[in-house]
């Protein structure tokens, strides 16, 4: 499968306190097409940052700092704002853990999609009507033809949420960015709405941009996963592979912390410590105080990626060769 996203060196950060929060620090990642690569991580983590970066609908106190994000070759940072409104809600589309900050509240469901099909095409009333109908009978909203006519806040939390994919779907994207988007929900109009994003990835060939802090949606989900931790990648390999191997010590001790049966079922475990603040300036490892393996050289030199069997590579001093070791040790520790 060819390249749909390829983000190199992302560098974002916000301008919020007295120093600047390095949210995104040196991010890459590529997404084939129609492939679901999930964003794992804890809150704060830099990963709605990362999706917001992409969308480039940073909040005004974020800025990007350096790094490209090509989408089919092209590189978005480059593009004037109104190439970006081209693309938004065409070629990416987002939809975020709250429905109700994207859905309009004095605007009915099919006002608002029918705003989104007027901005990308030109369709005559009664097509886009039809397309309307169409997208809503897609996400699994009974008796469309009378609800495309109601407001946000007459549709529950699941209808709402299929509501904002119709929406997001409605000028066919290529990629679809998804930030948390179950999380609001319970457990089976959860499973219904991944099931439903499921289905339309695979009628589509779209590809997603999951981010979650859930390790069951990962494992129900995603293609590929990339673990996240204060503002970088550490891991990166398949679904197979991370369940079945995961290799940086954060990821082990995101599983070893779940309750044995519950393990590819759960949200995020809580892991002793917290994220450390992205407004820090890092001298080694990020992860080396709630690390089980940490050395004193973790906590002085940032390791470098390894790449440790195929289509998996982890960022870590274990896995450093001898001549590595060497190399980076400081003399008197040889
Ligand atoms: Fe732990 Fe050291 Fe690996 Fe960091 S580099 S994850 S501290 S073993
Ligand atoms: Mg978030």
């Amino acid at each position: 499968m060819s390249v749909l996203l390829e983000v190199d060196h992302l560098k974002t950060i916000l301008h919020t306190g007295d120093s600047p929060v390095r949210a995104v620090d040196g991010l890459s990642l590529k997404i084939r097409k129609g492939e679901t690569f999930a964003l794992l991580g804890e809150s704060g983590c830099g990963k709605s940052m990362t999706a917001l970066s992409i969308m480039r609908l940073l909040p005004d106190s974020g800025e990007i700092q350096s790094g490209t994000i090509k989408l089919n070759g092209t590189d978005i940072l480059q593009l004037p704002e109104a190439s970006m409104r081209q693309i938004r809600g065409k070629l990416i589309s987002m939809i975020f853990q709250e429905p109700m900050l994207n859905l309009n509240p004095v605007m009915t469901i099919a006002e608002q999609i029918n705003e989104v099909l007027r901005h990308h095409f030109k369709l005559d009333k009664k097509t886009a009507q039809n397309r309307i109908l169409e997208l809503l009978n897609q996400v699994g909203i009974p008796d469309a033809s009378q609800r495309m006519h109601e407001y946000s806040f007459q549709f529950s939390g699941g209808m709402k949420q299929r509501a904002m994919i119709a929406m997001a779907l409605a000028g066919n994207p290529e990629l679809l960015v998804a930030d948390e988007p179950t999380t609001a929900l319970d457990v089976t109009i959860q499973a219904q709405v991944l099931d439903l994003m499921r289905q339309i990835q695979q009628q589509q060939q779209m590809a997603i941009l999951l981010i979650t802090h859930d390790l069951g949606v990962v494992s129900e989900m995603a293609h590929q996963v990339a673990v996240m931790y204060a503002g970088e990648i550490v891991e990166q390999t398949s679904r197979e592979n991370f369940f079945s191997q995961p290799a940086h010590p954060y990821s082990r001790q995101l599983f070893a912390s779940l309750p044995e049966k519950q393990k590819r079922d759960q949200a995020l475990a809580v892991i002793s410590g917290t994220v450390p603040s992205l407004a820090r300036k890092f001298t080694g490892c990020r992860f080396a105080d709630r690390c089980n393996h940490a050395t004193a050289y973790c906590h002085e030199h940032v390791p470098q990626w390894h790449t440790i069997a195929a289509n998996h590579k982890v960022r870590c001093h274990l896995y450093d060769t001898a001549a590595e070791w060497v190399e980076k040790k400081p003399m008197s520790e040889i």
